[in-house]
């Protein structure tokens, strides 16, 4: 890793280098999506001794959206252990896009919790005693791994609720094979409110910035995860964390990482940093064109890459 003052010249150049690359797409799929100011671009690093690196609209907040999921699949590790965690989603790489309408053949469980229906069999396990109960409990312990006050986008959550019938067929097919429970509204309100929750990039680059720092955030000092259960994260973050650009991803830039279709892509370098980048047009596989072109060079530059033989 460079010291700050290189890695803050260097974000800097890139922000500048990519500021005009505009291919891609805004998400309109959730219709409230489509509002977001596609030129916002921010770029944020917090290493593990707390000092933050920034440069652009790292302020700016939107939904975290698939971001939430490696957050809820530790909380229900911590909740209820691996095995039992582990009978209602797997840990494979599925190769296909985030939302397809599949479970693996042999097991009926999910693929992995990465993808809508490993993050709706997550969110299943984690759903409090009432709709409400769960999601402020998710937003409780998410706090933990930033140093803000968050809470859920009413707007994004209606706009997905009323648009996710994808999603629902998912949660019934599930049901159908017993991977869920009967209370299947309940359980998409708790993963529909887990990808509403409104984040800033600063918020994500803390939040990575906690895993990697062995669970602790290190701003805070607040147990935000157990370690425990920091490595299984992170191993589904590198296998399946970039859906069906996983595989290139490791290889290219070899950061266990997450991104949501808001834009936002969260990267953790273990014992290190946590790395975030937002900007809002998606590439047809849904991660942000800006997010991926920065990943890659920082990787490159500073030698990320988990098998890197001169970092
Ligand atoms: N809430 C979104 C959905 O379920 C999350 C998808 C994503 O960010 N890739 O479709």
């Amino acid at each position: 890793m460079l010291n700050i003052a290189e890695l803050q010249q260097l974000i800097t150049h890139l922000h500048e280098k990519y500021r005009d690359l505009d291919e891609g797409e805004v998400a309109t799929y959730i219709p409230e999506l489509g509002k977001a100011n596609p030129d916002h671009f921010g770029i944020c690093v917090y290493t593990v001794e707390g000092q933050e690196i920034s440069i652009g609209d790292t302020g700016v907040e939107y939904t975290i959206q698939s971001i939430c999921k490696p957050l809820a699949f530790a909380y229900a590790l911590e909740d209820l252990g691996r095995d039992k965690t582990l009978m209602h989603v797997g840990v494979e790489p599925s190769g296909d896009s985030f939302n397809s309408i599949e479970l693996d053949p042999v097991s009926r469980r999910p693929y992995n919790p990465m993808v809508n229906a490993g993050a709706i069999a997550v969110a299943s396990l984690i759903k409090g005693e009432n709709p409400e109960a769960g999601v402020g409990r998710f937003l409780e312990r998410l706090c933990k791994a930033t140093d803000r006050n968050l809470r859920v986008d009413q707007a994004v959550l209606q706009s997905e609720t009323l648009t996710g019938s994808r999603n629902k067929a998912i949660a019934y097919l599930m049901h159908n094979f017993g991977v869920i429970d009967t209370e299947i509204e309940h359980t998409l309100h708790q993963y529909f409110s887990q990808c509403s929750v409104l984040v800033n990039t600063r918020d994500l680059a803390l939040m990575a910035a906690s895993i990697a720092n062995l669970g602790e955030n290190p701003v805070t000092g607040a147990e935000a995860f157990s370690v425990q259960y920091t490595r299984d994260v992170l191993a589904t973050l590198f296998t399946c964390g970039m859906y069906n650009y996983a595989g290139e991803w490791a290889y290219r830039v070899g950061v266990p990482a997450k991104s949501g279709v808001s834009g936002g892509i969260m990267g953790v370098v273990n014992r290190e940093a946590g790395i975030a980048v937002y900007s809002p047009r998606l590439d047809a596989r849904g991660n942000s064109v800006r997010g991926i072109a920065v990943f890659r060079e920082l990787a490159e530059e500073c030698g990320l890459h988990a098998f890197d033989v001169f970092a």
